[in-house]
């Protein structure tokens, strides 16, 4: 499917399924769903985001290396640093940052690694993306991002093209209904924004309507 139907379809799903009764909310819950729905293809190598992933990559690398330097390095010398990084930010939260980190690397480093609709388009990417979310957004947050992804995945299901769902199993599936850009694509995107207008209007009573 297009990126705009991703996009819309995305949206829909998190709108009608969290319902957000706040323009904050709304706002919040419509940016990271925007993000979980296109987020699965950055695994196409020649989209922006495809090569942005290949780059940043290696600066997480980078600085995981560092920070894992430093901490051997404090436990030989004892400089303290270990002491004043977990007394300050806390060891709880310094935990759950390197593992958000680890997981978000993994992630890259799969996408550089595989085919389009490969891991990305996979149940082990929905988790694994659902719990680096949980780590860096609220809860209404990360379940908009799982919801758009999930989205994103089932949607791709109906082109000819399958995804690899249980990855690392190889095996790929799809319901060949559709092609990825045709008058299906087209219908998802507009009953997507209906949907989605829908719920902005409902959830903050934009226009008072009595319902
Ligand atoms: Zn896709």
């Amino acid at each position: 499917m297009t990126g705009k139907t991703h996009m819309a379809v995305g949206l829909a799903v998190s709108l009608s399924v969290l319902q957000p009764k706040n323009i904050k909310d709304v706002i919040s819950i419509s940016a990271v769903s925007i993000i979980g729905a296109l987020a699965a293809d950055v695994d196409i190598k020649t989209s922006k985001a495809g090569k942005f992933t290949k780059k940043i990559s290696n600066y997480i690398m980078a600085l995981l290396m560092i920070f894992i330097l430093v901490i051997a390095a404090d436990k030989l010398l004892n400089i303290g640093v270990n002491n004043t990084l977990f007394n300050k930010v806390g060891t709880d939260k310094v935990f759950f940052i390197v593992m958000g980190a680890l997981a978000i690397l993994y992630f890259m480093i799969k996408v550089i690694q595989s085919s389009h609709r490969g891991f990305t388009h996979s149940f082990t990417a929905l988790a694994l993306s659902a719990a680096a979310a949980s780590l860096f957004l609220n809860t209404l947050q990360a379940v908009a991002f799982t919801l758009s992804y999930l989205s994103h995945i089932l949607i791709d299901l109906l082109n000819k093209k399958g995804c690899q769902l249980f990855y690392p199993l190889s095996s790929r599936y799809c319901f060949k209904v559709c092609k990825s850009n045709g008058i299906i694509n087209d219908i998802l995107f507009w009953v997507s924004c209906i949907i989605s207008a829908f719920f902005v209007v409902y959830g903050i009573n934009l226009f008072y309507l009595p319902i």
